[in-house]
């Protein structure tokens, strides 16, 4: 069963408004998908990301497989059933993980033996093993296994490394188009099945950004997308590779840059015909102080908020914006609150959400026929 994605409307700047068809929910496009690492978006509640109007969040395969592991929460009926999130999910494949934080890795072609940054434990992933992991978890869409290319790197390094990203991908696509009726509410969905997007690398050379599209292409994925950025790169840098890899996808699957960005990338982006992106910045940096708003960036620990009791963000309708001042958001900051967390993070995934909803808006209107 294939995915199904409509586009509704394109600009003539290649933006596009859609709708992915997905198991668990209908998702408008282009989406902004917050990053739910250990089957929570760190500090914020499921309920009030529904309020948010969040209609799909990420899980991490590396640390879910770890902690609580991924057959606990297959018996457990998938990761739906177990955070008690009714909407859409994704999951990453495990690589960044595996390559970002585990110690003592060593890669094969076969797969990588790493060792878990919990308790030091040896850990062996392959191709064959994400996908049943990913299969375990029940995400609605799934991502090949792949290897993230480094910055730097050289040539060679580059050429190396999407040379295993290739064959990594094949295996995936196999294992999983074997397996994928074995996710935990396949027939509680009436036969409904994950989809499998494949991950574009390549390093920062468009002609192997090219030929990793067209052999990803070839093997035919439900969508398909474009890893390896952010990685340390100049933001111009991962601006040329984007637009580079864009026009070459199918424009009838979804296009998903992983892992970015600041709320003008994602804008941005978007307004290019990127249909989904995920990052851990709005939550992160709330976690810290730092409020994107309306007006710019705001941290919040600054001495002039201290008597400021106006709202974080004058244009925004939050619940957070709605309620609460600067200053006791500072107050909060200042004396470790865990609320502090909370509301930081209510605000701006608040903010990031709805600049995607204002995207999704303008790009219905904007030429093109719909
Ligand atoms: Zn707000």
């Amino acid at each position: 069963m294939a995915l199904e994605f409509n586009v509704l409307n394109t600009t003539e700047a290649g933006g596009r408004r859609g709708r992915i068809h997905l198991p668990h929910r209908t998702v408008e496009t282009p989406v902004f998908m917050p990053v739910g690492t250990l089957g929570t978006v760190k500090a914020v509640a499921q309920d009030v990301l529904e309020n948010l109007g969040a209609e799909i969040i990420l899980g991490n395969t590396y640390h879910l497989y770890l902690r609580p592991g991924h057959e606990a929460i297959r018996r457990m009926g998938g990761l739906h059933r177990f955070i008690s999130w009714p909407r859409a999910m994704l999951t990453d494949s495990g690589g960044f993980q595996v390559f970002s934080l585990s110690a003592l890795r060593k890669v094969t072609d076969e797969g990588v033996r790493f060792r878990s940054h919990l308790d030091g434990s040896s850990h062996f992933f392959t191709p064959e093993h994400s996908m049943d992991v990913q299969i375990a978890l029940g995400a609605d869409i799934c991502m090949a296994f792949d290897e993230c290319t480094e910055y730097p790197a050289d040539r060679k390094r580059a050429e190396e490394s999407l040379r295993l990203t290739l064959a990594w991908a094949q295996r995936s696509l196999d294992h999983f188009q074997a397996h994928r009726h074995e996710v935990p509410w396949h027939e509680e969905l009436g036969g409904k099945t994950q989809s499998l997007f494949g991950i574009v690398q390549g390093g920062m050379y468009r002609d192997l950004r090219r030929e990793s599209v067209e052999r990803l292409v070839e093997m035919d994925f439900d969508g398909y997308a474009i890893g390896g950025l952010s990685v340390g790169e100049p933001r111009d840098l991962t601006l040329e590779m984007i637009a580079e890899v864009l026009p070459l996808l199918p424009a009838d699957k979804p296009r998903y840059v992983m892992g970015v960005g600041y709320p003008d990338e994602i804008e941005m982006y978007a307004r290019m015909g990127v249909d989904m992106m995920d990052c851990v910045l709005p939550t992160r940096a709330a976690r810290h102080g730092l409020l994107f708003t309306s007006e710019g960036r705001l941290n919040i620990k600054g001495k002039k908020y201290a008597e400021d009791q106006g709202p974080p963000d004058p244009a925004c309708e939050c619940m957070v914006c709605q309620r609460y001042s600067r200053a006791y958001l500072r107050h909060l900051m200042h004396s470790g609150e865990a609320l502090s967390a909370t509301l930081n993070s209510i605000h701006n995934l608040a903010y990031y959400l709805g600049i995607m909803e204002h995207v999704r808006k303008s790009l219905h209107s904007d030429g093109g026929d719909s």
